[in-house]
């Protein structure tokens, strides 16, 4: 069996960097036929280990994802798209789990660390905050899953999840896998594996600001792609230019696909006589050709947002049965189950 499982936190609209670094190979795995079953996840109940105070921010977005989802090409008859919170086994299955794992693990977690750096918690780490990775490797095992599509920075996730399995066979299978261990699928292209923002900071993030949304209009884009950091040393047309940490280039390197075009604006541009203004506006007309038909399908959804919860509502039902017979056999297999 080939099982996808894969997700956002709904703390806000998708962006470019989640379509490249996941998104869009999700739906391309979807298309391809290749998998017996596909679960995408709203992770709410992990965007409330750091957004407790605010749920309403949570709700808000769960529409917003699948809207999201919807327009990028992910289709519910061949995805099953749910919500974390309402799927209980996960929850029962991270409290096994984390008598698995030690403090000192999480707090090794390179991801996490950087996280609680960037929202101040160094003073007041929330243990459902720090847990996170439990309740990730809970997600993905709930699923049987093979395969999780994901960026870079989840690599730490995926490691996590495959020691928690490997220790629970080890523990309570009796030489039986009774957890699979998944494997991270990362974007082949180096860029896609973590897009930098508009700022020229190292990741697009919700936390940052510094996104292309993938519903921003066709202006919105446009005065994006002029705020884009370029090169500061690049003040008349004809001065050389640089394309290391330019950030039209990088962008141009993850979605166009016109190879050669791209090698040879770069060549022009540090030889001299390229303007910014023109390779901004190529990279504009590369960028509208990939969200202009997700803002189209993005928007009929909208419009029947009843239709989409559900959509929502169903898909979590089907996860739920499928989390609750893996939960029986880790419940067997723990030898917790006690009026079988
Ligand atoms: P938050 O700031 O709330 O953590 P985020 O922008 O990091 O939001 P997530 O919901 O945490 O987004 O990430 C969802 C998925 O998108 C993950 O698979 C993650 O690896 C991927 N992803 C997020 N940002 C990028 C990026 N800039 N480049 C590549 N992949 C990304
Ligand atoms: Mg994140």
């Amino acid at each position: 069996m080939k099982i996808i499982l894969t997700g956002d936190r709904p703390t806000g609209k998708l962006h470019l960097g989640h379509y490249v670094g996941s998104l869009c190979e999700r739906v391309k795995l979807q298309n391809s036929n290749q998998f017996d079953e596909i679960y995408i996840m709203i992770a709410d109940a992990q965007a409330l280990t750091d957004n407790f105070s605010n749920p309403e921010l949570v709700r808000e977005n769960i529409l917003n994802v699948a809207l999201d989802y919807l327009g990028a090409g992910l289709d519910p008859k061949k995805s099953t798209i749910f919500i974390q919170s309402q799927v209980a086994e996960l929850f029962e299955l991270t409290a096994y789990y984390m008598n698995l794992v030690t403090v000192s693990r999480l707090e090794r977690n390179p991801t996490v660390k950087a996280e609680i750096a960037l929202k101040n918690f160094e003073a007041s780490i929330p243990a459902g905050f720090l847990c996170y990775p439990i309740s990730q490797a809970a997600d993905i095992t709930a699923f049987d899953a093979t395969t999780v599509p994901v960026g870079e920075d989840q690599t730490p996730m995926l490691e996590q999840t495959r020691e928690i399995v490997r220790k629970f066979n080890d523990i309570y299978g009796n030489g039986e896998q009774i957890l699979i261990e998944p494997d991270i699928l990362l974007p082949t292209n180096e860029i896609c594996k973590r897009l930098p923002g508009i700022d020229g900071k190292a990741k697009m993030s919700k936390s940052l600001g510094n996104c292309i949304y993938l519903c921003d209009s066709c202006d919105e884009v446009a005065k994006k792609i002029q705020m884009m950091y370029t090169d500061p040393t690049h003040i008349k047309v004809s001065d050389p230019g640089h394309i290391e940490g330019n950030v039209v280039f990088t962008y141009l390197d993850a979605f166009c696909k016109d190879v050669e075009t791209v090698a040879d604006m770069k060549e022009h541009y540090q030889r001299g006589g390229l303007g910014d203004v023109k390779v901004k506006k190529f990279l504009q007309s590369v960028l509208e050709e990939i969200l202009i038909p997700i803002r189209q399908r993005r928007n009929q959804f909208e419009n029947d947002p009843t239709e989409v919860m559900n959509m929502l509502k169903i898909g979590t039902e089907k996860a739920r049965e499928k989390a609750a017979q893996v939960l029986s056999r880790v419940k067997h297999a723990m030898r917790i189950d006690y009026f079988k």
